[in-house]
């Protein structure tokens, strides 16, 4: 057996980032930047108020109350006409120019008007540059606003929006063909014959990619067929950016994807018994002229996902261009015995991850943790780290992997805002 760490860094050695590619704005969500945006422009564009109210000289609010002249108008969009002389205001609105000769807002609220609001009473001083959003206030030109492996969220779109740009280089998310093999599989929702079974695996490492930000090709069943299933391999990977396959990597007579990915891959491939339960057998290496990564993941529901997460949902990640490979790990405090014989593995022990009200974090193991029993893992939201030895004792503290932010459980009375 080898550890998880080696076998991960033999599988990141095949998976550089992809080539960078120009996309739209639009496109470009969610993409790993790998060029440096330098600003075109200042942000804001000009100097403007932050509020709707009256734009002053603030030297004339020193002894407020007082009562300034109102000389016009400026709305969000205009440009300004009317300057601000001593004993004047303009009245303005979010967003609007400051009109020349102004260098503070007063807000509505602090004012009251006279005379059919060509006057207006200043109720409270107001200091310099008060409510004026000052002109690159936000970005100034020619900064460097972002730099070569930016995860490019929604914010970072609007960032982009402002400034004028219309696409950008990144690198792009992997393409994946998903295979599931063997020859118990059988498709459709029809009675089972005997000895069949579904295919879950598929399904599952479908949407997990698709959850994960991946583009997906489904490659469909393929029977535990040495030949059919060398053409299957070769043909896809010359046709996706990365290959997963599940089942038929194990040590039994008809694990065939492991003798032909060895065939296929020779030196570049390998196939590992990994010291981690579940996801024991693993299988990886490169395929063809374009170094195409194949992971061949175990059968069993269970193996297949946690080897995922091990292994391919960050080599996929590393291939997209992103830094941080892996799932959130934060300690967390088990509130059962989590016993266990010392077996020269890592297990890791699906588990619902909750906050509590003092603001750490509780596990409990979720149901059947053995490697077929994928309805556990779907009542998971994340996966304990119990290290090799005995198990631990209610109380301890673990590392967890937060798989699934959206469902980790908050205190019943989460607290007041
Ligand atoms: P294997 O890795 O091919 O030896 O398969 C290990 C176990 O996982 C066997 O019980 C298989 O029947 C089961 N299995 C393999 N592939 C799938 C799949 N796609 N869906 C559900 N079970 C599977
Ligand atoms: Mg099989």
């Amino acid at each position: 057996m080898i550890p998880i760490a080696e076998a991960r860094l033999f599988v990141l050695s095949g998976c550089a980032p992809l080539p960078p590619r120009r996309v739209s704005l639009e496109d470009s969500a969610w993409h790993v930047l790998a060029q440096t945006v330098l600003a075109s422009e200042d942000i804001p564009r000009f100097a403007n108020s932050a509020m709707d109210g009256y734009a002053v000289r603030w030297a004339d609010t020193k002894a407020s109350p007082v009562r300034l002249r109102v000389v016009g108008t400026v709305m969000a969009g205009q440009s300004p006409v009317t300057a601000v002389g001593e004993g004047e205001a303009v009245r303005i609105m979010t967003g609007a120019p400051m009109p020349p000769g102004a260098d503070a807002v007063c807000m509505v609220e602090n004012t009251r008007t006279e005379s059919d609001g060509s006057v207006v009473v200043i109720e409270t001083p107001v200091e310099d540059g008060m409510f004026v959003r000052r002109a690159g206030g936000d970005i100034a030109s020619g900064e460097e606003v972002f730099a070569p492996g930016a995860l490019l969220t929604p914010p970072h779109l609007g960032v982009l929006a402002s400034l004028g740009v219309e696409s950008v280089a990144v690198h792009p998310r992997p393409r994946v063909g998903v295979i599931s093999t063997g020859d118990e599989l059988s498709d459709g929702p029809d009675p089972l014959p005997p000895g069949k079974i579904r295919d879950a695996n598929r399904p599952s490492l479908l949407a997990q990619l698709r959850t994960d930000r991946f583009e997906v090709g489904d490659l469909g069943v393929a029977k535990d067929d040495e030949t059919a299933l060398s053409r299957l391999l070769e043909d896809a990977s010359s046709e996706f950016d990365a290959v997963v396959a599940s089942g038929g990597v194990s040590v039994g007579d008809r694990d065939v994807v492991r003798f032909v990915l060895e065939k296929l891959g020779g030196e570049s491939m390998r196939w590992m018994q990994v010291a981690v339960r579940p996801a024991k057998p693993f299988a990886f290496g490169v395929l063809g002229p374009s170094a195409t990564p194949v992971f061949g993941l175990p059968g069993n529901p269970v193996s297949a996902l946690v080897s995922y997460e091990l292994f391919v949902r960050p080599a996929l990640r590393s291939m997209a261009g992103h830094k941080s490979l892996d799932r959130p790990r934060f300690k967390a405090i088990v509130d059962v015995d989590c016993t266990r014989r010392p077996d020269g593995k890592v297990h890791l022990i699906r588990v619902l991850a909750c906050t509590a009200s003092d603001g750490s974090i509780h596990v409990d193991p979720s149901r059947g943790q053995e490697s077929h029993m994928l309805h556990a893992l779907a009542e998971a939201n994340a996966l304990a780290i119990l290290p090799d030895g005995n198990g631990v004792r209610a109380g301890a503290s673990l590392d967890v992997l937060l798989l699934d932010a959206e469902r980790l459980q908050l205190p019943d009375d989460p607290g007041p805002w």
